[in-house]
């Protein structure tokens, strides 16, 4: 099989570069290990930021983000006794929406089989092969055991943190920034409405709570938990109440609805970053280059405006013959992907408890600051809404 692009992975980046690229005229095929239900039911992130929004409605795939998502203009940071509120709009004119990855993915999925765009599920063996030349291709085997090979003029990367595409950059072509954190997330689904009306990030000496949500009527609440904590042994009604100490349950009347949990999972936290995204005719985006902890909602909305950039290169490159966008993708996309990881970390040191009372008197400190100074809130704003893409 020939196609100009082979999109490996049928993720947001993977789909969303499929569609951006079908607009602009340019085929590709997408290759997916799992099946199309696994794919569309990964309850991931949730938090878009304003470019995202503006460019999947400038892409035709707001109408149900627009209809079912929910704006928020700001988020809550607290600690013990103190709450208070950051409005991005009034701070920096950009908000942010609340519509699940789920429902992200189902619009693709949808725009993508309503343009007939070749998806391959329930591939195995994915290989790439001859990145280094103009005509690399890649070898799979198929849903029915059937050995393949696709060749493309391009080979794009949107296969996640385990896929192959990052590991097919030879060890002497790229190097690899990485952090690991002394914690996790517990994270867990409710069918219950929300107790508040915006995100609430909270510190608390037991460690960090975060309560998020999906709809009106689906809470989605997370728990700072040491690495290697296994889910069995945190009981709902734990997991309740340890929500309840942190996100300050009673503290000037506020109350937080427990209810019925529908999914619980841990989450390790950790940020890397391989540079450059690119290897000849080899491109990551999302996650196949880099990772974010989730503290600062950055992980979906990088993927996107990787995807955003990458469109626009490979337009340019097998559309018009012009390499140079495409030459400078890597450092175009480097420079946001390393402002939003410097973002996610910050975010992530501000709020979790280390146990150490030098850094806890520190991290009051700065949320003193950004919640009073002006400064200090239109910075964690204008980095929460997001920077522009081309940015
Ligand atoms: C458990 C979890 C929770 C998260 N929570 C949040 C959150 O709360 N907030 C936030 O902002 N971000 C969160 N993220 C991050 C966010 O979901 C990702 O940044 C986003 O999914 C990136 O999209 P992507 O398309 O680059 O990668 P992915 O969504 O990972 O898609 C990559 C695709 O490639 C496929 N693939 C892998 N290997 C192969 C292969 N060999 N051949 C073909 N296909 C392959 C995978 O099956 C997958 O479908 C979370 C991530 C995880 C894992």
């Amino acid at each position: 099989m020939r196609t100009e692009v082979a999109i490996i992975g049928a993720g947001p980046a993977g789909l969303l570069l499929s569609h951006l690229l079908a607009r602009a005229g340019i085929e590709s095929v997408v290759l997916e290990t799992r099946s199309q239900e696994y794919v569309a039911s990964r309850i991931r992130a949730g938090i878009l930021e304003h470019s995202s929004v503006e460019l999947l409605t400038e892409a035709g795939l707001g109408g149900r983000l627009r209809a079912e998502g929910h704006e928020h203009r700001g988020i809550y940071l607290q600690w013990p006794h103190e709450r208070h509120h950051l409005d991005f709009v009034d701070l920096t004119g950009r908000s942010v929406w609340v519509y699940g990855q789920t429902e992200v993915q189902k619009d693709l999925v949808a725009a993508r089989a309503a343009g007939g765009q070749a998806v391959l599920y329930e591939t195995s063996d994915t290989r790439l092969h001859d990145l280094e030349t103009d005509r690399p291709y890649v070898t799979y085997v198929d849903a029915g055991g059937v050995a393949r090979r696709l060749d493309a003029a391009v080979v794009a990367g949107c296969d996640g943190s385990f896929g192959p595409s990052r590991a097919a950059v030879p060890p002497q072509a790229h190097q690899t920034f990485e952090r690991t954190y002394p914690y996790s997330w517990l994270g867990i689904l409710a069918d219950v409405a929300p107790s508040t009306d915006e995100l609430i990030y909270a510190w608390h000496p037991d460690g960090f709570a975060l309560h998020s949500m999906r709809s009106p009527t689906v809470s989605r609440l997370y728990l700072q938990v040491p690495n290697g904590t296994d889910v069995a042994g945190w009981s709902d009604a734990r997991i309740w109440d340890e929500l309840a100490g942190r996100l300050g349950h009673g503290q000037d009347g506020w109350t937080l609805t427990p209810g019925p949990i529908t999914d619980k999972s841990v989450l390790p936290m950790r940020s890397l970053v391989q540079s450059p995204m690119r290897h000849g005719r080899l491109f990551l985006a999302g996650d196949a280059a880099h990772i974010v902890p989730p503290t600062g909602a950055k992980g979906l909305n990088l993927a996107i405006a990787d995807v955003a950039l990458l469109s626009r290169a490979l337009t340019a490159l097998l559309r018009d013959g012009d390499a140079g966008p495409a030459e400078r993708y890597s450092d175009d996309a480097l420079r946001r992907v390393w402002r939003c990881t410097h973002f996610s970390w910050w975010m992530t040191t501000m709020l979790h408890a280390s146990g150490d009372p030098f850094d806890a008197q520190l991290q009051l400190s700065q949320l003193r600051w950004v919640t009073t100074s002006p400064a200090g809130a239109a910075g964690l704003a204008e980095n929460y809404a997001g920077l522009p893409i081309a940015g």
